[in-house]
């Protein structure tokens, strides 16, 4: 599925830059206070090296390749780094500070997805492909590198300033959160699978056993409450995307197997003990403001006025549907992560506003990026991890997002809580989970991480 072409863009200004960059760094830590940071001639107290601003004024979606520098015990690439001679931060007297890299710029690139803006490339799902992305490219999908950049520039304010800065906390002074989320694609179809195989090795007794259960018992995917129970085992509570629309797309590819109406008692039940429910919104609404309109006028549960959203096999043109997000008054959206890895789609574990490049400006609606997805850790397409490695995987990337004080979002579909699914089913889950757990996180759902930002920094 091809891109759609460039919109026209406001021109992106070094100012314009540091406003986004350094709004988003102010949200990062607690009560940062009034320090001077910026370019060489305005002779701020921090003084930014300047490098490569040409390259805003293009198109090309990637820039130079990233210098490797020891900062913090680990490696993180840095863009638009100029002289590797230099030392990254020099502190100097009288609280002034310099870094030798284009911080503002390299965390802008990252944060603002620029490289998908202006790639055209797309899978067929109309995706960015994480295969044509700088993390894929460079190898850094697992680190959350403008937190990195933002841990410079901590040690020049705090030097600067005098005052030590702390990472923003979380519900009861948790250090870092997790958001449970589940997309509600399919209630009753668990046995197919078994169906189609017996068939398929000619098995008649096999596809009649399967036909048989279909008819008479409950399948083994329509377990909505099963799946708020287990999460509500280790004291959290989760947000529930649940897909308007029944029909398949024009192309084929399916939406939901069940008819939202019919089972809105029991999305009121799991609204009244607590879960979130949300709008998971069908193939083609990504780039269709008509279409997405009617999606978000169906009353999910009990309406409420937080919505948020994530999409369907996680279609998303960045070209486009931010500003539909904006447009319908959307508080939230968790869609943003690789479907085909871990990690950070825009290289940053906490909450952000994405850029605007129509407007220049920061778009209205919070992006809660995701950050693991059931269906990545094993699929033919994506990875194929068994459930021995799927934890050591995932360990570092969750150690890093403890450490900067993000939020860590888990997308475990309903039906991978069947215990018949042994590589990215329950035991998993449940392994995930007490590592979550034993971690001190804090849980939360997207609608309550939506609230700790908003009314923190508003
Ligand atoms: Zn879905």
């Amino acid at each position: 599925m091809p891109a759609p072409p460039l919109p026209a863009t406001a021109p992106v200004t070094a100012e314009i830059r540091l406003a986004y960059v350094l709004r988003h760094f102010r949200e990062a830590y607690e009560a940062v206070p009034e320090v001077s940071i910026g370019y060489a001639s305005t002779l701020p107290q921090v003084e930014i090296r300047e490098v490569d601003h040409d390259f805003f004024a293009g198109t090309n979606p990637y820039p130079a390749a990233p210098g490797w520098r020891e900062w913090g015990g680990q490696q993180p690439p840095f863009f638009f780094a100029a002289d590797p001679a230099l030392p990254l931060l020099e502190l100097r007297p009288a609280g002034r500070a310099r870094i030798n890299f284009d911080l503002i710029s390299a965390a802008f690139y990252l944060l603002s997805g620029w490289q998908e803006f202006f790639s055209a490339e797309r899978d067929q799902h109309g995706r960015f492909p994480y295969a044509a992305s700088v993390q894929c490219r460079y190898g850094f999908v697992a680190v959350p590198v403008v937190n990195h950049y933002f841990e410079v520039l901590r040690a020049a304010v705090e030097h600067a300033s005098g005052q030590a800065l702390r990472p923003r906390r979380w519900a009861g002074g948790a250090t870092w959160a997790a958001c449970i989320t589940h997309d509600i694609d399919n209630l009753y179809s668990a046995w197919k699978e078994p169906a189609k195989a017996a068939l398929r090795r000619g098995r008649l007794l096999g596809f009649g056993r399967q036909l048989w259960r279909h008819f008479t018992q409950k399948d083994a995917w329509d377990n909505l409450e099963l799946v708020q129970q287990t999460v509500a085992e280790y004291g959290a509570k989760s947000t529930f995307f649940f897909l308007p629309e029944h029909r398949q797309a024009p192309n084929g590819t399916p939406n939901a197997d069940y008819q939202i109406q019919a089972i809105s008692s029991r999305v009121e039940a799991l609204e009244a003990a607590g879960s979130e429910v949300r709008l998971h919104a069908s193939i083609g609404t990504a780039t269709d403001l008509d279409h997405l309109t009617r999606e978000a006028m169906v009353t999910l549960g009990t309406p409420t006025n937080v919505p948020g959203i994530r999409f369907h096999y996680l279609q998303w043109e960045p070209r486009v549907t931010p500003a539909l997000l904006d447009d319908l008054a959307f508080e939230y959206d968790s869609t943003l992560g690789f479907a085909e890895h871990y990690g950070f789609r825009n290289s940053y574990c906490l909450p952000f506003q994405p850029f605007d490049f129509r407007t220049g400006r920061a778009h209205d609606f919070l992006e809660i990026p995701l950050n693991v997805m059931d269906a990545t850790l094993h699929h033919p397409r994506y990875l194929l991890l068994t459930p021995e490695e799927i934890l050591p995987a995932l360990r570092p990337m969750f150690r890093e997002i403890e450490r900067f004080g993000g939020v860590c979002t888990v997308l475990w579909h309903n039906e991978n809580f069947d215990p018949a699914n042994q590589r990215n089913g329950p035991r998993e889950f449940q392994k995930l989970m007490e590592y979550l757990r034993s971690r001190n996180v804090a849980f939360g759902t997207c609608g309550d991480i939506w609230r700790q930002v908003y009314y923190d920094f508003s």
